[in-house]
């Protein structure tokens, strides 16, 4: 078997009206998954094959398409309307789900109870979940040293993304939603979640959680993103 060459699709550059991945007659460069990776697409088509599977994909489809206004328009021309949390909602009730997931931070439990209240004033039960759910000491429970603490001397709770997941798997949860997780504690809780899981937003402690904002100034401010090793 030859070996595949890794997919480099964020560094292609060949222009979106002429990709292949868009258009039967466009192409590729060597890397592309597109033209190299035939056995998975036609294996991803037989999971789309699977009913509930594929209801969810044709439903996020459907929701995707939604989030732009006047698309019979010709030309057409992109105008977006929807928030990410009008997003959420709507997708919500697409997919039948009658009780949400909340899963947050402590940093962000204000934006927390304004999404709760939002979730309840769309007529979703809502279930949510703080991070130091179990109070389980970072010491104790995942080895972690005095001076890696935040607080250095004191007790303090680890962040627990598997109990967050358990409890929401106990009660049910159709769709959880994840607000601000750190990274690698959302990770376990992608793992564990048995529902299918959301993003309300991302937890980027310097930029009011937009992360995109570090790169969107990478060519100035934050250049020493690109320095290895910082
Ligand atoms: S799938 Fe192929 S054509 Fe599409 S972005 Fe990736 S490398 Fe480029």
């Amino acid at each position: 078997m030859t070996e595949k060459k890794d997919p480099q699709c964020a560094m292609c550059g060949i222009n979106v009206m002429e990709k292949i991945c868009f258009f039967e007659s466009g192409r590729g460069p060597a890397s592309c998954p597109t033209l190299g990776f035939e056995d998975l697409i036609q294996e991803a088509r037989k999971e789309y094959e699977k009913p509930e599977v594929r209801e969810f994909a044709r439903l996020a489809s459907v929701q995707e398409g939604e989030c732009y206004l006047d698309r019979d328009r010709q030309p057409f021309v992109i105008h977006c309307s929807k928030t990410r949390i009008q997003e959420i909602c709507e997708f919500g009730h697409k997919i039948g789900a009658k009780k949400l997931g909340l899963v947050f931070c402590v940093g962000l439990a204000q934006e927390a109870r304004i999404a709760h209240e939002i979730f309840a004033a769309q007529g979703f039960e809502v279930a949510s979940v703080l991070c130091k759910v179990g109070r389980v000491p970072k010491e104790d429970a995942l080895g972690v040293k005095d001076g890696e603490k935040i607080f250095i001397g004191t007790d303090e709770s680890a962040c627990n993304p598997i109990v967050q997941a358990k409890v929401l798997n106990r009660v049910k949860t159709e769709l959880n939603v994840l607000l601000g997780l750190c990274v690698g504690h959302d990770s376990l809780f992608f793992k564990y979640a048995d529902a299918y899981t959301t993003v309300l937003a991302v937890k980027d402690r310097v930029t009011g959680h937009n992360p995109l904002a570090a790169l969107y100034t990478s060519h100035m401010y934050h250049m020493y993103l690109k320095q290895p090793g910082f």
